[in-house]
């Protein structure tokens, strides 16, 4: 097994002679401000019980130095003990006593100890991020989920300091211009749940309280962290009015007493993903705290995330998968309770089964059609592979397909199945049996050939309506005809649609039915006058792709806007955009339908994501003879849509958005440096902070924002966020030189810490600049190896994805692509899947393009 991986196997091995009684880690940060200061001293202390005495092991560890290693009250050799990743040990007693002292590294890259200074006040900040084995970057640990102990931790860091982790402090002493904080130990958890945060980090407390079904209260003490620089942007109060509303409703829903005592929610800077649900102590990203006016799909993706979250506290910190396996057991349960929660909790945002639908399910389905796809249950040989499963089958498909197991086996069976989950297995591990087991008893139905075939088997299922009518338009004859590699059993409502007096397209009928093999028929449906539109998966009960018979699409074409209720409107803009990525429209018929009837889509959402597809639409997979024509047609309809909506609102923002990322000839552009300049107003448009970034980016791909102007408007938002953009704008004008520097800042060096990665991809990868990109994608194949073998795993993926000549769709790219497959089967499994997946990416796009040819 290469240096850092850890296989399956080996954890296996590991659990099966250990049992882990207690971790001690001591930290000292207290360097932390210095800049020159590269490291930090940690020390581990593990109380752990062997069932072999005599036996060998070892403990995860990456860091520069080891000081020291003792076992048993014997010292080892560092040197020999040490191998870069791993301190082995041998001759174990039955109860052993192991002490590991490190001096480990500062993390630019968001793993481990991340370390970040803020420019606008120069106070520096730092919080951990492990999953899935990064603790080992802070610390000696079994760095595998099944080993769950009681950590306590001890933290020293400068004076003027606070510090978090999982457990509350219990004492806080101070001494030489540092205080040094004692934590409780914590509950049994797993070692990539622990974590700590620490800085001069802008606090707001709050309480919640509840009393218990046997009359005990149970006391939660809230807060909410950000960066000083960022609290005057910090609405902490809805923050915590949607966690108050989450415990309330999880606390009914699954009757197991929250476990982890206080809840801290940190949002922290330069973070890798949207959150993390670290037990007692979560931390999220801190674009998650708006600078500027966001639009409310924006408030209810926070919320989202609050809940998905806090329902980890249950699935995944009380309960945890045994292996990344079954890292669905935690992440397809959290992706559903988001929504799920959201709903059912009271927030105010009571449209998250429309967002689901239209916007996780697109994730998935995208995901589950590459050739690399998996079943939801998967196999994870190793850390590699794990660290590449947080991906839209895991949370997407998997949450879609509780969503079907609720609607087949009822949500009194589902929750019950929870509680009993949750009771028979607190603080332990599981895998799928365990769970099938109890719900199984919750039922009464047989799940097994349900679970093969929607947990054990990959791929999605097509869904095609079959409609026969006679003379006088009555149907004679309905049916569901099913495809794909495995026919799996729907439970799905089918909906007809008709106009109303109004004019709108409204349900006249719905019918609930199980779909089982090739072909279902509609017998109720017989008699029924034609519809105008037949909408399977209407409600969206099950995981599938919709189609459509000729007289519905025709019906989407000229009335696709006019269906009335959001959720049935939200699926036929994903059945459309699925054709359009399948080859079945043309992505000029696509960007027509959004430009006729995005303008009245009442969903802020989903008209999001038409502005997005829209975008993809034209750069991707339209005839590159049309493509300019199309992106004209973009920016027009955007600029029209500006001008046409209400003042102030979400939907005028979202369109001046999309007319920042859509502008190209000189009235828009125009209009970007006038609203920029103050020249030019949109009533009710407020051109503050984060739409000016959009803008600049505008000018800037179109080579009309100077070096000069844009560190003028970096030297008024000298922020972590005004970084990023103006580094994004750096990188995103058309010039031979400007992607030569992004590309060589982000191959040439691992200086740049994540985010800035990030934004030099971000601002290089403009589709509209392939001809300059072009030249790229020879480099980009040579030196995939060597990124990947001397890159951190999460720089790694982000060069690999974001440098891959995707812009570039021409045979010849893909047949680059092919060669390297070809050439590289030893290549690293991970990184191959990457590429398969790019490369799959780019043989649709051609399919797309063959058929917008006209
Ligand atoms: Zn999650």
């Amino acid at each position: 097994m290469p240096g850092k991986n850890l296989s399956r196997d080996e954890a296996q091995q590991r659990a099966s002679i250990l049992t882990v009684d207690a971790y001690r880690v001591r930290l000292d940060v207290t360097s932390a401000p210095d800049p020159a200061a590269a490291t930090f001293r940690s020390t581990t202390t593990i109380a752990f019980r062997c069932a072999e005495p005599g036996a060998s092991t070892f403990v995860d560890l990456l860091a520069p130095a080891v000081r020291a290693v003792t076992l048993n009250g014997r010292a080892l050799d560092p040197a020999a003990a040490y191998d870069g990743a791993r301190v082995h040990v041998d001759g174990l007693a039955a109860e052993n006593v192991l002490t590991v002292e490190a001096d480990c590294a500062y993390s630019r890259t968001g793993e481990g100890l991340h370390r970040f200074t803020d420019p606008a006040d120069g106070e520096t900040y730092l919080y951990t991020h492990y999953e899935p084995a990064d603790a080992r970057r802070v610390f000696a640990t079994f760095e595998q989920p099944d080993l769950k102990a009681p950590f306590t931790f001890t933290v020293s860091a400068p004076a003027a300091w606070d510090v978090w982790s999982n457990a509350p402090h219990q004492a806080v002493t101070a001494e030489d211009g540092a205080r040094t904080w004692e934590f409780a130990p914590t509950q049994p958890i797993s070692t990539y749940l622990t974590a700590v945060v620490a800085g001069p980090y802008h606090v707001a407390r709050d309480h919640y309280s509840r009393t218990l079904d046997d009359g005990t209260v149970l006391d939660i003490p809230l807060s909410a962290m950000c960066r000083r620089s960022l609290a005057p942007y910090f609405d902490a109060d809805e923050i915590l009015g949607v966690t108050k509303l989450g415990l309330d409703f999880f606390h009914e829903r699954f009757a197991y007493p929250y476990p982890f005592g206080k809840y801290d929610q940190a949002f922290v800077p330069e973070y890798n993903i949207g959150a993390m649900e670290n037990p007692g102590c979560v931390t999220f990203r801190e674009e998650f705290v708006f600078r500027s006016k966001v639009t409310d799909a924006a408030y209810e993706g926070r919320a989202n995330v609050v809940l998905h979250e806090m329902a980890h506290m249950w699935f995944g910190d009380l309960v945890t998968m045994r292996w990344w396996d079954d890292l669905w057991l935690k992440e397809s349960f959290a992706d559903f309770m988001g929504s799920y929660g959201l709903v059912g909790a009271g927030t105010r945002y009571q449209s998250a089964w429309v967002t689901f639908a239209n916007q996780r399910k697109a994730w998935a389905y995208r995901q589950d059609q590459f050739p690399t796809t998996h079943p939801i249950t998967a196999d994870i040989r190793d850390l590699e592979d794990a660290k590449l499963n947080f991906d839209g089958i895991t949370y997407a498909k998997g949450a879609s397909v509780l969503k079907q197991l609720v609607a087949y086996a009822g949500a009194e069976a589902f929750f019950e199945g929870a509680r009993r989950y949750f009771q028979r297995h607190a603080f332990g591990n599981t895998e799928l049996a365990d769970l099938l087991d109890i719900l199984e008893e919750t039922s009464g139905r047989d799940l097994e050939s349900w679970a093969a075939a929607w947990l054990q088997t990959a791929g999605v299922n097509t869904l095609t309506p079959q409609l026969t009518a006679d003379a006088e338009g009555r149907i004679t004859e309905l049916a569901v005809l099913q495809d794909g590699e495995v026919l799996r059993p729907h439970r799905i409502a089918v909906g007809l649609y008709d106009r109303d007096d109004d004019g709108a397209l409204v349900r006249t009928a719905r019918f609930e039915l199980d779909v089982t093999g090739a072909r279902t028929a509609v017998a109720e449906a017989v008699g029924l006058a034609r519809p105008a539109l037949v909408l399977l998966n209407d409600d969206d009960l099950t995981y599938c792709k919709i189609r459509f018979d000729e007289e519905s699409l025709e019906t989407l074409r000229t009335g696709l806007g006019d269906i009335k209720d959001d959720l049935a409107r939200a699926l036929a803009w994903s059945a459309v955009w699925n054709l359009t990525r399948d080859a079945l429209m043309p992505a000029r018929d696509y960007v027509a339908l959004v430009l006729r009837f995005a303008g009245q889509e009442a969903n802020i959402g989903v008209l999001q994501s038409l502005h997005t597809q829209a975008k993809g639409a034209v750069d991707l997979y339209a005839d590159p003879a049309w493509r300019g024509e199309g992106g004209r047609l973009l920016a027009d309809g955007a600029l029209h849509e500006l001008r046409a909506a209400a003042p102030g609102g979400d939907h005028q923002l979202a369109w001046a958005r999309f007319l920042a990322q859509t502008a190209n000839g000189s009235e828009h552009l125009g209009l970007v440096r006038g609203l920029l300049a103050g020249t030019a107003r949109i009533d009710g448009l407020e051109v503050d902070q984060e739409l000016r970034w959009s803008l600049w980016l505008a000018l800037a791909a179109a080579g009309q924002a100077g070096e000069e102007e844009l560190a003028g408007e970096l030297a008024a938002d000298n922020t972590a966020g005004g970084r990023r953009q103006h580094t994004q704008c750096l990188a995103a004008r058309p010039t031979p030189e400007a992607k030569a520097a992004a590309w060589s800042a982000v191959i040439d060096s691992d200086e740049l810490p994540n985010a800035l990665v990030e934004a030099n991809i971000a601002g290089f990868a403009v589709p509209g600049h392939r001809d300059l990109t072009a030249l790229y994608a020879g480099p980009y194949f040579k030196l995939l190896e060597r990124v990947w073998a001397e890159r951190t795993i999460e720089i790694a993926m982000r060069i690999v994805g974001g440098f891959f000549p995707q812009a570039q769709v021409d045979e010849a790219t893909l047949a680059e692509a092919d060669g390297w497959l070809a050439g590289h089967p030893d290549a690293a499994p991970a990184l191959r899947r990457l590429v398969l997946e790019r490369r799959d990416d780019l043989a649709r796009a051609l399919r797309a393009q063959a058929c917008d040819r006209v």
